[in-house]
């Protein structure tokens, strides 16, 4: 009997993992495939997500393998404004670094906390009951878990197991994407793609590092199963049908399919079973926040499962992840949505881009933008109150070191500026440091970075520390 059962070993699976474990969560990561992918999906993390891997001190394994891009973090639609949004975070830039080395990093802090995790497992079915879940693998194994959390991308097998629905668009366009080997002097065939870059917007080809190119190209038609790559023979047809040239492809380290499909799930919780990731939501990955959203859900949901494992969770904490996220999601197919008609050629949404250029000369309206790419400005609905209530909390310096640097344990975090507040009664579970700062609040952090209480009041304090942290022990 483990605690959590996770279904899918992608980014989203493993930062969950890490999360759970934390807090001595026992957790299963279940995941089909015997190898890691090496298929290059994402390209890059956008703020928040580099401020979540700061939070929990998984940063500068990143930054030794990706490079950073400065002030381009928040771009909407690929709009250069005339000045960039100033964006409130310690990490002001946007992280190049390729999908596998992400899983990879993921997936090597959640074994190095403890998470098992079995590859070449296919889950195939679940039963669940008010005390558990029970879930059956392909070769007949059956597994028991008290959640389930399916974090098993886009044609999620759990979220049809537990009928969940997927309502969205289905996919008008698809391209195909791939690693490969080129014959074609560089030259000609950066001019070569500049050209067909032009008059196609969905294509593209150019280096993509260690002698190999990654080029992506319209697909013929909407292929039945997207999950059957490309054959090289299609790949090349595509390529001479919109470039006149198959530019000498060969040898491919990566082929695959992706759409324009896109869906939000209806609810993202029955019973004792979640989703997470793309399992909740698709996108075409045009402004790149997919992966971005997953590992957010993960972060989101991670100790409010590991709050009712250990016996703490306040009522409704299990709901808030739904009642927190879908939002966030919703918000992010929109934006999606609304980039994709921005880079159409046509005079109509040109037009809208010329106007929206103009706006973006407003510093309001940039960073308002700026914050929905980024994640930077979400605020979660945490009722009445300061307007920081609901919002991360950049890093700061603090006396002693950084804030980001407290919250590693993925615990609350009272930031007390008085020196006079206590949690009593909930110090196994939340933080206190103290940190005198005149004219600065005192501020209440959820495992999760997020703003759920300011003030100097002992007695307010004590109030709100139930809402997020359960009851006191005494
Ligand atoms: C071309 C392209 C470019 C992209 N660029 C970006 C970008 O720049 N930035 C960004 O944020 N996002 C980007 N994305 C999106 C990003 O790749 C996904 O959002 C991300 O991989 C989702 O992570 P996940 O863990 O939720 O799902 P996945 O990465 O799909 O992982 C799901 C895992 O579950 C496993 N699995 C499936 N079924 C089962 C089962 N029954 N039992 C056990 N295991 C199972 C799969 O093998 C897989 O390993 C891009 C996507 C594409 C296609």
């Amino acid at each position: 009997m483990f605690d959590v059962i996770i279904s899918g070993g992608g980014p989203t699976g493993m930062m969950l993992a890490s999360e759970l474990r934390l807090h001595k969560v026992s957790v299963l990561v279940l995941e089909r495939d015997a190898e890691p992918s090496v298929v290059v999906r994402s390209l890059g993390l956008h703020p928040r997500s580099i401020e979540i891997l700061d939070q929990r001190g998984l940063l500068d394994s990143f930054l030794a393998e990706g490079k950073q891009y400065p002030g381009v973090a928040g771009r909407f639609a690929g709009i250069v404004p005339s000045r960039p949004a100033h964006l409130d975070t310690a990490h002001d830039y946007i992280l190049g670094i390729p999908q596998p080395v992400t899983d990879r990093l993921l997936a090597e802090r959640a074994v190095e906390l403890g998470a098992q995790v079995r590859r070449g497992c296919e889950l195939v079915s679940l039963e669940q009951d008010d005390s558990g879940v029970t879930v059956e693998l392909s070769d007949g194994e059956r597994l028991r878990s008290r959640w389930l959390v399916g974090c098993d991308g886009g044609r999620s097998r759990v979220r049809g197991l537990v009928g969940i629905e997927f309502p969205g668009e289905a996919a008008s366009t698809e391209w195909l994407l791939g690693e490969i080997e080129v014959t074609m002097p560089p030259g000609e065939l950066a001019a070569v793609a500049e050209t067909v870059r032009r008059i196609h917007r969905g294509f593209g080809i150019g280096p993509a590092g260690d002698g190999r190119y990654r080029a992506v190209v319209p697909a013929a038609s909407v292929a039945a199963d997207r999950g059957v790559p490309p054959t090289l023979d299609e790949f090349r047809t595509q390529l001479v049908a919109f470039a006149g040239t198959d530019f000498g492809v060969h040898s491919p380290r990566s082929l695959s399919r992706f759409s324009d499909a896109t869906r939000l799930a209806a609810e993202y919780r029955r019973g004792r079973v979640f989703l997470a990731g793309d399992a909740a939501h698709i996108h075409p990955p045009l402004g790149g926040q997919g992966l971005n959203l997953g590992i957010q859900d993960s972060f989101n949901l991670g100790w409010k499962l590991a709050a009712d494992v250990g016996g703490w969770a306040p009522a409704g904490l299990l709901d808030s992840y739904f009642s927190e996220r879908h939002p966030v999601a919703d918000d992010v197919l929109t934006i999606t949505r609304a980039q994709s008609e921005l880079l159409s050629p046509e005079p109509g949404p040109q037009a809208v881009r010329r106007l929206l250029a103009e706006l973006m000369d407003f510093d309001d309206v940039n960073r308002f933008l700026a914050g929905k790419v980024t994640a930077l400005g979400i605020r979660y609905d945490f009722g009445e109150g300061s307007d920081l209530l609901g919002r991360r909390h950049r890093d700061i310096p603090l006396a002693g070191g950084r804030l980001y640097e407290h919250t590693r344990g993925g615990r609350g975090l009272l930031l007390d500026r008085t020196g006079a507040l206590s949690v009593a009664g909930w110090s196994d579970r939340v933080d206190h440091i103290v940190d005198l700062a005149a004219g600065a609040g005192s501020i209440l952090l959820r495992p999760d970075g997020h703003i759920c209480w300011t003030g100097d009041d002992q007695d307010n304090l004590t109030r709100h520390l139930p809402t997020w942290f359960g009851a006191a022990t005494t």
